[in-house]
């Protein structure tokens, strides 16, 4: 199913699922059963990572496929093109429409450091050539969409990073668009104006149409959530960081309980600013069910979601590393 009927289909506030691969094959039960337990949280969409240069392609379509097929939420694939060619893509293509993936989230990747000193980026060199290369030979049999950066893309130009701009993105991410990507997902943030100033922007510039799904990660750790923060370029505010003193932030179910009040309160005050236009959260999961299945249940926003499940359904378990 198309995640855009889906996610067309409801009209009250939802989220959305990212998973990555694991790499051994406990790990993949493990996490089928985590993705069958949260499946009481009604996701609107669940996604699954894909290895730039197609580093985990067996594993990541094995996994989308096997959740294609299990669940009746719509599966979305990540796909890179940095470094690979149409037959790859094609390759990949073709699977997903055996397995019954009918999304994709078409990514540029980060080219690997030789690679991108040499300037080689194989037949792609943008996410827009991916967007256009699918809806030009695949029509409307997948629904495409793409990556934003509420505070602008992080990149490196001649060995130097170029300062983070989302007005200097927007005009490529409006390329993406019109080459026919249907929706928006963005990289993780923690800073919610930072997001709402991106979103009229988007609206203003881009589309007043397209969904934009904000990418949110829960805290798990303090030193997890720093790391994921820089890494990801993302600016955490000093009221955020002030919730954590040195004291607290070794102790890991403080944090989480904490970083669960943080999420929930970005996730209100963006579905409350733009008026419920932003009504589906996509979360980093890491693989893991508690932070978001509490944020769920102690979300104002997303409440109704667990109201209104099947009381009969398991609830969470826990949190083993897949
Ligand atoms: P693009 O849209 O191609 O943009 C890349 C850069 O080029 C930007 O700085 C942009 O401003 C600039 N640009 C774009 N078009 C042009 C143009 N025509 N001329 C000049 N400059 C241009 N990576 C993975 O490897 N696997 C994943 O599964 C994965 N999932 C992700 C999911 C989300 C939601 C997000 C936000 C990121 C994900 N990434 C993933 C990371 C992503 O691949 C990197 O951030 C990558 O550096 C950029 O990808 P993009 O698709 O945004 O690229």
């Amino acid at each position: 199913m198309s995640l855009i009927d889906n996610y067309n289909s409801k009209q009250e506030p939802s989220i959305s699922l990212e998973f990555f691969p694991p790499k051994t094959s406990s790990g993949k039960a493990n996490l089928l059963e985590r993705i069958g337990r949260m499946n009481i949280l009604d996701p609107t969409f669940v996604t699954v990572t894909w290895g730039a240069g197609g580093t985990t392609a067996e594993k990541t379509l094995d996994l989308a496929g096997i959740v294609a097929q299990s669940f009746d939420t719509p599966v979305c694939m990540h796909l890179t093109c940095t470094n690979t060619d149409t037959a790859a893509i094609d390759e990949a293509l073709e699977q997903c429409r055996a397995l019954g993936i009918r999304n994709i989230l078409a990514l540029r990747g980060d080219p690997a450091i030789e690679d991108n000193a040499e300037g080689t980026f194989g037949e792609f060199k943008y996410a827009v050539d991916l967007v256009r290369y699918i809806k030009g030979k695949y029509g409307d049999e997948f629904c495409v969409g793409v990556a934003a950066y509420p505070e602008g893309h992080f990149s490196m130009e001649d060995d130097t990073s170029v300062e983070q701009d989302p007005l200097r993105d927007v005009q490529f991410l409006k390329e993406k668009v019109d080459a026919g990507a249907e929706f928006v997902i963005t990289q993780l943030f923690y800073d919610a104006d930072k997001f709402l100033a991106f979103e009229s922007m988007f609206r203003a510039q881009v589309s007043s149409t397209v969904p934009i799904f904000p990418g949110l990660m829960p805290i798990n750790s303090y030193l997890l959530f720093n790391r994921a923060a820089k890494l990801s370029h993302a600016s955490i505010p000093q009221d955020i960081l002030d919730k954590f003193p040195p004291e607290i932030q070794a102790d890991d179910n403080m944090v989480k309980s904490i970083g669960v009040d943080i999420l929930i309160g970005i996730i209100d005050k963006i579905y409350r600013r733009t008026e419920g236009r932003v009504r589906c959260f996509h979360f980093y999961t890491l693989n893991l069910e508690k932070s978001v299945a509490e944020i769920v249940a102690e979300s104002p926003t997303l409440s109704h979601i667990v109201d209104e499940g099947d009381e009969s359904d398991e609830g969470v378990i826990s949190d083993e590393s897949t």
